[in-house]
């Protein structure tokens, strides 16, 4: 398993990596933590980026992101546009990228240095003042970005961006461009296992009730299109990213993140999905 996969490669500076790293990290909300492999190193995060925007609107906004937001799995490509026409503008869930440009352009109007509040979030979820955006990752990004361009101004055309595309991919391509730690990302999760509070400090980021529908949505939609196989194999709410990162939430216990380049057809880690299956294998740790 490890080493076989694709690494993602639409950007020069993800496909240097080599297929062979793996880290794995598991927080629990007692404080005790354990970590194996290449824990420590960073990777891009990608799409795992969009449950801390999503946390953000979801704190800001509330049940006025659904009437611009669905809430289904897409059954297709992250990065479809198709859907997106069939269905006037609406994306179908916020983790498919077309649903993440529309959260980022809620927390874009709620916060005037959006960028800035992200990271401070990030960071202090994290207690690691030292996380930062990648800038060659994200200007990379905006680069090749014409899909994700394509998209916004597609939604813009329906009234479903609010604010200037441009700026609002901009703060989507630098949230993508997050460089964490399989450490940082499991302790930084911590609280979609406790009900929305960090456990730490005793800080409430989101409510219970949004907390237990952000694990909803990333157990029906936050496995790209092999989410219901994922939860089949897996069964823990969790969320994937192109750089080969998964968190994985046990609810009222732990958080966890691994770590792996190596992609599957679908763009989920292959090692980081096969390390998760064996985990709740041999834990029972399954929600079912
Ligand atoms: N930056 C990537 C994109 O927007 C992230 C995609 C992902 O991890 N699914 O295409």
């Amino acid at each position: 398993m490890l080493g076989q996969g694709k690494v993602a490669d639409y950007i020069p500076a993800l496909s240097g990596i080599s297929p062979k790293k793996f880290g794995m990290s598991i927080h629990l909300i007692s404080g005790e933590r354990f970590s194996v492999g290449d824990f420590k190193e960073n990777f891009s995060i990608q799409s795992i980026s969009k449950i801390f925007t999503l946390s953000m609107a979801m704190a800001l906004d509330d049940d006025s992101i659904w009437k611009r937001v669905g809430r289904e799995p897409s059954g297709s490509k992250f990065n479809s546009l198709i859907q997106l026409e069939y269905e006037h503008g609406i994306p179908r869930n916020p983790f498919i990228n077309a649903g993440a440009h529309v959260i980022t352009d809620i927390v874009f109007s709620g916060y005037s240095e959006t960028k800035l509040a992200i990271l401070e979030l990030v960071q202090r979820l994290s207690a690691n003042k030292s996380i930062d955006y990648n800038e060659e990752v994200a200007q990379s990004e905006r680069e090749t970005g014409n899909r994700n361009l394509a998209m916004g101004y597609f939604m813009k055309s329906y009234g479903n961006i609010h604010n200037k595309v441009r700026e609002v991919l901009d703060v989507y391509f630098h949230q993508c461009s997050l460089s964490m730690s399989c450490q940082d990302l499991s302790r930084a999760f911590l609280y979609l296992a406790n009900d929305g509070v960090m456990p730490s400090t005793g800080e409430q980021i989101i409510s219970k009730k949004d907390s237990d529908r952000i694990n909803a949505l990333m157990l029906t939609c936050g496995m790209y299109d092999s989410v219901g196989d994922f939860a089949y194999r897996v069964g823990l709410p969790s969320k994937s990213g192109v750089g080969g990162g998964i968190v994985a939430i046990v609810p009222g216990q732990m958080s966890i993140a691994v770590w792996s380049p190596g992609l599957s057809e679908s763009g989920n880690s292959l090692a980081g999905t096969f390390a998760l299956e064996q985990f709740v294998n041999y834990t029972g740790k399954s929600i079912f």
